[in-house]
């Protein structure tokens, strides 16, 4: 059949029957500053350790640490450094320059450093990683001017990382059992569309089917406008428009995962999600209060969790968390509690890092 004589409208991306949640077999690999994995290598010799918030489910993760100033041959102790100029960004053009105590400037040796680190990072395949926010080099979205302080612009490995299209979570949120959920589900979805197949038609459908309950989450507007743009899109695969349009669905869909989601969508989703999988189960599941009972922010990522496994046990979409890790024999229903949450943290405010 000639490609161009088949019809224009085709059928819209509803589920075919079977698409279940997506369960990645291979440990997720994840970058991260390495003052914050434990490495006393701050200015000051001192060190974080953001991951022992995080429990069994560390080790669910391969952590690559790097520390550009390290690596720019500065040591540990040593002089803190800053920005001088507009930002991190800057230096890379020479409009702004790092300098340590006394004036001493080391933005030649930051550069090679961050270069080094970037290229540890591509060793070792990683496509996200978890930043000290504030540092001049590390930092994202603050970080350490002259004269200013903390200002808004990212550091110098930060500005780098932006350019190469990361995934970057802001350290401290690890902290936080609801906002390292929010984070955690974004990024296994992230790293899963980086390679997803949309070559033909049965696949973008298969992908936009898991990802849309995330994306109307994320940022209804446009979930609604690209659904209906799939719905109606023309062109056929193999072409170059084909891949143009794929192209774009992948850079959008990618860019919205970067964002983080608020508490009532939270919530929403959870109500919602419940609902759908108390229906196609027909019971409900032990460890989850009913919806409407008050909880902690703490409380509902442990039911989360609960409800993550229930539906991958029963082959079905979850849709507030879409793709898995399937380390550690975690899905079954037999499967263990999450570890115990040091806090409990009442639920009005996430606050912090949502615009991030
Ligand atoms: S913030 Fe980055 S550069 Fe600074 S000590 Fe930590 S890893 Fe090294």
């Amino acid at each position: 059949m000639n490609p161009a004589s088949e019809p224009d409208r085709l059928p819209p991306p509803v589920p075919a029957p079977g698409y279940g949640p997506v369960l990645l077999k291979d440990r997720p690999i994840v970058g991260i500053s390495a003052c914050c994995a434990g490495c006393a290598v701050r200015y000051n010799g001192k060190s974080l350790d953001v991951l022992k918030a995080l429990g069994r489910e560390k080790m669910d993760f391969i952590w690559q640490p790097v520390c550009p100033e390290c690596m720019a041959g500065l040591g540990v102790p040593r002089d803190p450094v800053h920005v001088v100029g507009e930002s991190g960004a800057a230096v890379w053009t020479g409009a702004a320059e790092v300098k340590g105590r006394g004036g001493r400037k080391v933005g030649p040796q930051m550069m090679e450093g961050c270069r080094a680190c970037l290229d540890a990072l591509r060793r070792s395949g990683t496509r996200a990683f978890v930043y000290m926010d504030g540092s001049p080099s590390c930092g994202v979205y603050r970080t350490t001017l002259k004269d200013r302080k903390r200002g808004h612009p990212p550091g110098v490995f930060g500005s780098l990382l932006f350019d190469e299209g990361y995934f970057l979570v802001p350290a401290a949120d690890l902290q936080s059992p609801v906002r390292w959920w929010d984070w955690k589900r974004r990024l296994l979805a992230f790293l899963w569309l980086a390679d997803a197949p949309l070559s033909t038609r049965a696949e973008l459908y298969g992908v936009w089917h898991r990802l849309k309950f995330l994306a109307q989450e994320l940022d209804d507007p446009w979930a609604r406008s690209t659904g209906r743009q799939l719905a109606a899109i023309s062109v056929h695969p193999g072409t170059p428009e084909w891949d143009r349009e794929v192209r774009t669905f992948r850079t959008e869909m990618m860019d919205r995962l970067r964002r983080p989601s608020r508490p009532p969508r939270i919530l929403n989703s959870f109500r919602k999600h419940y609902g759908y999988l108390r229906k196609r189960t027909g019971r409900p599941v032990p460890q989850v209060l009913p919806p409407e009972e008050a909880r902690s922010w703490t409380r509902l990522v442990q039911e989360m969790g609960a409800l993550e496994r229930a539906a991958a046990a029963e082959g079905l979409l979850f849709g507030a968390s879409p793709v898995l890790y399937l380390g550690r024999r975690r899905i079954s229903p037999e499967a263990p509690e999450p570890d115990p949450t040091p806090s409990d943290i009442p639920l009005p405010e996430i606050g912090g890092s949502d615009d991030a």
